[in-house]
């Protein structure tokens, strides 16, 4: 769907082109290289406004970061459960007093319910990330629909909770597919520091990264799961999560839940 998005988007530009083209050197009174010439700033120049309206629209509707000037910090987990990794996480949650959120996959969470349940007995809280990670932009509005209502199905059925955060796999969205989520009753939550965890690079090279990009009120994005047939260990998310807690507490900060994060806003 993307490939045929963009190529679209191509043949479209080519047409505003030409048009252009045809309409200043018939009625411009321009040559035709220097109107071939005009007409390529100006259309590249309207795609790029257009893009940046765009993008503006959509940022205005997700959530990245809380408000800035207060010393907080939201720590997010993706792609979860994930035995022992999760497990562990919440170990070292509970050791150093801190709460954060869990954007669980469905698939995953039908498979452990008693995770789920010790993540909301723990006093954490649980967002929805779909069922099987499938990038909400290149499936259909249906599917996006059923991979939401399945997790929060699933979800319910193990806490009697009714999640109202989602957060789609990869970040992928576009405007279409922010009406399909806001549709169902959701807030988009997105991140504003993430330091590719999931890649397993080093501790350190990662904790520096999500630092550099992390400002007051960051969502930091880390990953206690891998996907949907996880085989990537967690261990260095767990020491990661260990570092950032330390730094950022030494640094003043607290650490809060998405909730509790917007209810400042
Ligand atoms: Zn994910």
């Amino acid at each position: 769907m993307f490939k045929t998005v963009t190529f679209k988007s191509f043949l479209f530009a080519i047409w505003a082109i030409i048009l252009t083209n045809i309409f200043l050197h018939q009625f411009g009174n321009f040559t035709i290289s220097n109107a071939f010439f005009i007409s390529i700033i100006l259309v590249a120049g309207i795609i790029l406004l257009f893009r940046t309206i765009r993008k503006k629209m959509m940022s205005r509707r997700i959530i990245s970061s809380g408000i800035k000037g207060k010393k907080t910090a939201a720590l997010t987990f993706d792609d979860g459960p994930y035995s022992p990794y999760t497990e562990q996480i919440l170990d070292l949650l509970k050791e150093k007093n801190v709460k954060a959120t869990f954007f669980v996959l469905g698939y995953h969470a039908e498979r452990n319910p008693e995770i789920i349940k010790r993540i909301v007995s723990e006093g954490h809280q649980l967002g929805n990330h779909s069922y099987t990670h499938l990038n909400f932009k290149k499936i259909t509005r249906e599917k996006v629909i059923e991979e939401i209502n399945t997790t929060n199905k699933i979800l319910f059925e193990i806490t009697g909770q009714n999640i109202k955060i989602m957060r789609p796999p990869y970040g992928g969205k576009n405007l279409n597919v922010l009406d399909t989520i806001e549709n169902l009753g959701f807030k988009v939550v997105l991140w504003s520091a993430a330091g590719q965890d999931w890649a397993n690079h080093g501790v350190n090279k990662t904790v520096e990264k999500t630092l550099r990009e992390f400002k007051d009120g960051g969502i930091i994005l880390l990953h206690d799961g891998d996907s949907l047939e996880p085989k990537e260990p967690r261990e260095q998310t767990i020491e990661i999560t260990k570092t950032l807690i330390d730094r950022l507490t030494a640094e003043g900060y607290s650490f809060l839940t998405i909730d509790e994060l917007l209810a400042l806003n």
